[in-house]
């Protein structure tokens, strides 16, 4: 390791403990929506996986990663699942030998319906994986035609009968709405089908159409018709309602899960805290210092092999940046922001750096602040985007 980089990671006291991230930046397709970091392929290298190995095991020597016990390792995409279950469970065991992690450690593995067998998610669960998401997004052939997805609903049942099947007790469902050509009662018939199967976690995401995808082409030429905004925030109030009803909580603008089964790697996002990314186009935080790694697997792969660092662009933010976005993430989640917490980690508080803008946005009524904590309320929930932008 380059001297410059061992001498900035030292411990930092009181911080909390960290995730690690595995990218796999493949798919069998790409989806018509796509803005992630994911190559269309049929058969994923091997020699991917193999510079991924040498990275987990470059990292886990390093002083930083020495002195902490991770507590969840997320392997996501793409899609890991286009690799097969022995390839991807050796990938979590060299994990799990190479780095210390919490005896409860929450391991997820990310998959699409029409990449996953038994016998490929009863190996990953031998291996350690004990959380499995799904990438649904729709439960109609007609809505994942229009999305660009490889797979079928047919295809998702089966996938999430097999996770049972293979073990898993804690899966969760990827879901979109607001796609085009969906209605209120589409994402109705979508949610009570998710709901038939149990599952312990929804994730449920208005889509986003972003530049450069062909949505965002679509867009721009006037030729993708995307449902009025009164009926997404139909969709998203019906999402609200029946998942409550079906006991899943929701604690996070677009995350909803029975008590206990949170995604604690992401929760571990929201509250800022520290996680290694490891894989083309990831990005690690160690201690307030972020630093991605090069996007396109090709050179990440290549630049492992001659023995270099595949490191693209770092930033050392200042302490104010920092809890400013610490207080624009952790406000996404229901339970809002703790000033312990923030006391804690900046010796700042929300109520003494931001002073009137917060007596503004509560007199709008779009947040409350309490003795100890800020939330949005639930007038506030809708419009997050904009609240949030006025504390950044
Ligand atoms: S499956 Fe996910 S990562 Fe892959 S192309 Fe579709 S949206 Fe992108």
């Amino acid at each position: 390791m380059p001297e410059a980089i061992s001498t900035v990671f030292t411990p930092a006291s009181g911080e909390e403990v960290p995730g690690l991230y595995l990218h796999i930046p493949f798919c069998k397709s790409r989806c018509a929506y796509c803005s992630f970091n994911s190559h269309a392929c049929q058969s994923p290298p091997a020699a991917y996986l193999a510079a991924l190995a040498s990275q987990i095991r470059y990292w886990a020597d390093q002083q930083w990663c020495r002195e902490r016990v991770f507590a969840t390792l997320f392997i996501g995409g793409g899609t890991p699942t286009i690799y097969g279950g022995d390839e991807l469970a050796e990938l979590v065991r060299l994990c799990l030998t190479s780095f210390r992690f919490t005896e409860d450690a929450e391991i997820t593995v990310e998959g699409n319906p029409n990449t996953v067998t038994v016998e490929a998610l009863t190996t990953l669960r031998r291996a350690g994986v004990n959380r499995l998401s799904l990438g649904v997004q729709a439960f109609s052939d007609r809505l994942l035609g229009a999305l660009g997805r490889s797979h079928t609903k047919g295809e998702a049942c089966a996938a999430i009968k097999a996770a049972r099947k293979g073990g898993f007790t804690n899966i969760n469902l990827d879901l979109m709405y607001g796609l085009p050509g969906q209605s209120a009662t589409d994402w109705r018939e979508s949610l009570d089908q998710a709901l038939a199967f149990g599952p312990e976690h929804l994730a449920c995401y208005e889509l986003t159409i972003e530049e450069d995808t062909p949505f965002g082409r679509l867009v721009e030429k006037g030729a993708l018709i995307l449902p009025e905004e009164e009926e997404a925030m139909a969709m998203a109030a019906l999402t609200h309602d029946l998942l409550a009803q079906a006991g899943l909580q929701r604690y996070e603008i677009s995350n909803y899960a029975m008590p206990g089964k949170e995604c604690r790697h992401n929760l571990n996002y929201w509250r800022n805290g520290s996680y290694l990314g490891l894989g083309a186009g990831a990005v690690s935080c160690l201690s307030g210092f972020r630093f991605g790694t090069v996007r396109e697997p090709g050179e990440f792969t290549g630049l492992v092999q001659k023995g270099e660092l595949p490191l693209a662009e770092g930033e050392c933010l200042p302490l104010a940046a920092r809890f400013r976005e610490s207080v624009v993430m952790e406000l996404r989640m229901l339970d809002g922001v703790s000033f312990a917490r923030m006391q804690r980690r900046f010796g700042l508080t929300p109520p003494g750096y931001y002073g009137n803008i917060l007596d503004e946005l509560q007199a709008q009524g779009l947040i409350v602040v309490t003795q100890d904590s800020l939330r949005l309320t639930e007038a506030g929930l809708p419009v997050a985007n904009q609240v949030l932008a006025r504390l950044v």
